[in-house]
């Protein structure tokens, strides 16, 4: 029998995100029972898979824990045995793969590790073992993984950076699961209300951030979205970068409604529409529930995922709004945006905002805002918006006007700076343009932008 070594486990992390959320349950459940034995908290759990949740090929492939030639009441037992040899073991010495501590190494295939090579793939280790060999710690870390999981139609596993975001991922699968347990209604691993990964991540996101309102966390998350069931093995990985946590923390801490009034529109629902006066999705004249639609494809996450701007997205939103008149205007998601993930510097989003302020006094000035909106808006080449500005700024010059809407200085410096799309330029100058045109009640709607004239053409009749 082996000693208690539940003491000397290390929690540190090894990298390896299956064994650290396995750890990071171990940890928990022994500090939940002091007085317990590494067996006898392995036994604790295997009475949980056994005879509580059953079905755990997702995590074990061909363990005693699942395999179909194991008996029913062998499970626990054979599982113990099994645990027993892997403790006390005097053979292959050498360094763990996951942690690198010198112990007796045991092959961790897929019965005992998820998404690695074995049985016929040894190819895909060193020397050919039968699976990667690691140290007893690992053995057992791997072990409690399922506690640390959520079923999302595959198994979900979320990967944080900060110990805030470890301890918000250990709350809502660890902590959860042993409430459960310990109530007696736990009947299988959690399950999420998601089974769309993509839209997940950002949900679980937005319980990040709300858990911590006062941090500012500096936060990475990565979602492994996988299986390691018998022949259907598969991984997908979905990642929400630092700048794009940081722009959604700053979005949700001070104007949550108009994220999602922005994001909910952006679902692909079949059957039903958008209903900008109810702020909702309307199917046979009801009112959708978000329950209905959560899962359904979202494309300004799938543009966040897939690293594309979200800008164009942004500006035909607060267009909406200028036409509607209905909701609020606040451009702070384009600013946090603009700073966060599109790198815009403070001299350069204020240089955009100013130049909106001058071309919009032009436009009150000669009362005619929409051969200024429809020129700006129609810019769909770069050189197109460099003329439509600077045929602008030679306006404002030939009306004596003292100031310059832009100097050159400022134009070269900060307007359109090297490694800037030029388009991102032009949307957030019309973000701020509709907001002047909201704040005096000004209609935007200048017709369609597939019909709008040339530039050029507009310019002449000026
Ligand atoms: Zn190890």
């Amino acid at each position: 029998m082996a000693d208690n070594i539940i003491n000397s486990i290390s929690y540190e992390s090894t990298g390896d995100l299956f064994v650290d959320a396995g750890g990071m349950a171990l940890e928990y459940l022994s500090k939940q029972f002091t007085d317990k034995t590494v067996m006898d908290l392995i036994e604790w759990a295997s009475i949980v898979y056994v005879k509580k949740w059953g079905k755990l090929n997702a995590v074990f492939h061909g363990s005693p824990i699942t395999h179909p030639t194991t008996k029913h009441e062998d499970r626990i037992p054979k599982t113990l045995k099994r645990f027993d040899e892997i403790l006390g073991k005097k053979t292959d010495k050498g360094f763990c793969r996951f942690c690198g501590k010198e112990a007796y190494l045991t092959d961790a295939g897929r019965d005992k590790s998820c998404l690695v090579g074995s049985g016929a793939f040894v190819n895909f280790h060193h020397a050919h073992e039968d699976g990667l060999m690691i140290c007893p710690d690992c053995v057992i870390k791997y072990f409690f993984l399922p506690f640390a999981l959520l079923q999302m139609g595959n198994l979900a596993l979320l990967q944080v950076t900060t110990e805030k975001g470890k301890q918000f991922w250990m709350k809502k699968t660890v902590q959860k699961n042993f409430n459960k347990i310990s109530r007696n209604t736990s009947e299988t691993m959690l399950k999420s209300e998601f089974n769309n990964p993509q839209n997940a991540i950002f949900r679980l996101a937005a319980e990040l951030i709300n858990e911590f309102p006062k941090d500012d966390l500096k936060e990475n998350l990565t979602l492994y979205y996988f299986t390691n069931f018998a022949a259907s093995i598969d991984c997908q990985i979905y990642s929400i970068p630092q700048p794009i946590f940081l722009f959604m923390s700053r979005t949700l801490k001070s104007c949550a409604k108009q994220w999602y009034d922005f994001v909910n529109r952006h679902y692909h629902i079949s059957g039903s529409k958008w209903n900008e006066e109810k702020g909702g999705w309307i199917k046979k004249n009801e009112q959708m529930t978000e329950n209905e639609y959560l899962n359904n494809p979202n494309d300004v996450f799938n543009s966040l995922l897939d690293g594309k701007s979200i800008i164009k997205k942004l500006r035909d939103f607060y267009k909406s709004i200028v036409q509607n008149q209905k909701l609020k205007y606040d451009s702070r998601i384009a600013i946090y945006y603009a700073q966060e993930v599109l790198n815009m510097t403070n001299e350069q989003i204020g240089l955009i905002r100013k130049i909106g302020n001058k071309i919009f006094d032009m436009m009150q000035q000669e009362n005619n805002f929409k051969k200024y909106m429809v020129m700006l808006e129609g810019a769909s080449r770069a050189y197109q918006l460099r003329t439509a500005l600077i045929k602008i700024i030679k306006k404002n010059y030939n009306s004596g006007t003292f100031e310059p809407i832009v100097t050159l200085e400022e134009w070269v410096n900060y307007l359109f700076p090297d490694g800037q799309y030029w388009g991102e330029v032009r949307d957030l100058l019309l973000i701020f343009l509709y907001e002047k045109l909201h704040e005096n009640k000004i209609n935007a709607d200048f017709g369609d932008e597939d019909d709008v004239k040339e530039p050029e053409e507009i310019n002449e009749e000026a």
